[in-house]
């Protein structure tokens, strides 16, 4: 039998998302503690800004005390990503002074493979967590009370790299290209939408996009809309006359009557707004429905749903990373959640709570993948 299990029966609201702002509300939001942070503005750091170790210091500082446990010497992170969760750890490391393990996984069909760099473990199977875990103990970690416990969500503790990681990315692109044809509705062109989409969602236009998902989103809107065409936009950027998106938008800015014509103008100006105040997620209606199109496909198989239809269907949670997160937590260790999504994508808007839903952390889902319970250090209590 396939059970189920949500963020919240593993870390309660300690969980942080991209705005650094806690679920848990005893913690102050980031508007309020940047200061006392010891950070120079209100606008969230990114994952790999040294500013963004900073905060995510204080937070567990500050879970700590309010949980009235001993003081932090040392951490764990559980992660999937080389650059994001590499760099957040390596300089939550260096930020704190703590000695510190990093576990980067995969799951690829190949032969097992384990790498180990200054205190970064990298393998290509989820199930490696167990040697990692005697791998830190061998280095001396504790693992107790004084262990901080970072462990990413997207693509790690939810959704596992190179096993069910393609339910979240299309999650996102349903909700893309659910946004784009609401907003266009009878002049939404699907094929249309679909070749933008897939030209502009590449690492090539990581330069214009910044690799943001929003930007992405209003992009293809607004070529979708027919304000500019795909083509005029590549010449543009071949020729570096484009190299950023805000320069982009001031151009639909400078088309009110034609943004308006096609019912875009009140959206557009929302977005350029947010845009034009810093905040990193401005196409708030596409995040709203990321976050349907994400819960939705949390546990919502049934029990006897085969495994590969729950693979490609649901997003589910990583047993590994589950049987090593109860293990640090049976331990003692302080348990801490983050993940790169915006809040509008993880929490319901108060109509969508009357129709039932839940917070994503609140959501329960599947648990599949190997169980390595078993292979785990003894518990000595
Ligand atoms: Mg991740």
């Amino acid at each position: 039998m396939t059970t189920t299990s949500s963020l919240f029966d593993l870390f309660g609201d300690l969980v942080i998302y991209r705005n650094l702002d806690a679920l848990d509300d005893r913690l102050p939001r980031f508007a309020e503690a940047y200061a006392d942070m010891g950070l120079p503005s209100p606008i969230p750091p990114r994952k790999l800004d040294a500013a963004y170790a900073q905060a995510l210091a204080w937070l567990l500082e500050r879970s700590r005390e309010l949980a009235g446990r001993p003081p932090l010497t040392e951490l764990v992170y559980i992660g999937d990503t080389m650059l994001n969760d590499g760099g957040a750890f390596t300089n939550l490391r260096a930020h704190t002074g703590w000695p510190g393990w990093c576990f980067i996984g995969a799951e690829k069909d190949e032969e097992l493979a384990v790498a180990e760099r200054n205190g970064l473990y990298q393998a290509n199977r989820w199930a490696a967590l167990a040697e990692f875990l005697g791998w830190v103990q061998s280095q001396g970690a504790a693992l107790g009370a004084g262990t901080a416990v970072i462990i990413d969500i997207d693509k790690t503790l939810l959704a596992a790299r190179g096993r069910n990681d393609g339910t979240l990315d299309r999650a996102r692109v349903v909700a893309v290209e659910a946004t784009v044809a609401g907003a266009l509705g009878a002049q939404f062109d699907r094929d249309g939408f679909r070749r933008v989409y897939a030209v502009l969602n590449t690492t090539r236009y990581h330069g214009l996009t910044g690799d943001n998902q929003d930007i992405v989103a209003y992009i293809c809107l607004m070529l979708s809309a027919e304000l500019d065409t795909l083509e005029h936009l590549q010449a543009e950027v071949a020729s570096g006359r484009l190299v950023d998106f805000r320069d982009f938008m001031a151009q639909m800015d400078a088309q009110p009557g034609r943004l308006a014509a096609k019912g875009l103008l009140a959206l557009h100006q929302e977005i350029y707004g947010l845009v034009r105040e810093g905040d990193q997620t401005p196409f708030k209606a596409f995040r709203r429905r990321e976050y349907v199109e994400t819960v939705s496909r949390m546990g919502h198989l049934p029990e006897h749903a085969p495994l590969a239809q729950r693979l490609v269907d649901e997003v589910c949670m990583t047993q590994e990373v589950l049987d090593v997160a109860l293990w640090l937590k049976a331990r003692g260790c302080l348990l801490l959640a983050s993940s790169d999504k915006p809040d509008e994508a993880t929490m319901p808007t108060p109509d969508l709570v009357a129709r039932g839903y839940q917070p994503l952390h609140r959501t329960a889902t599947h648990i599949v993948g190997q169980s390595i319970a078993d292979l785990l250090p003894a518990q000595e209590f």
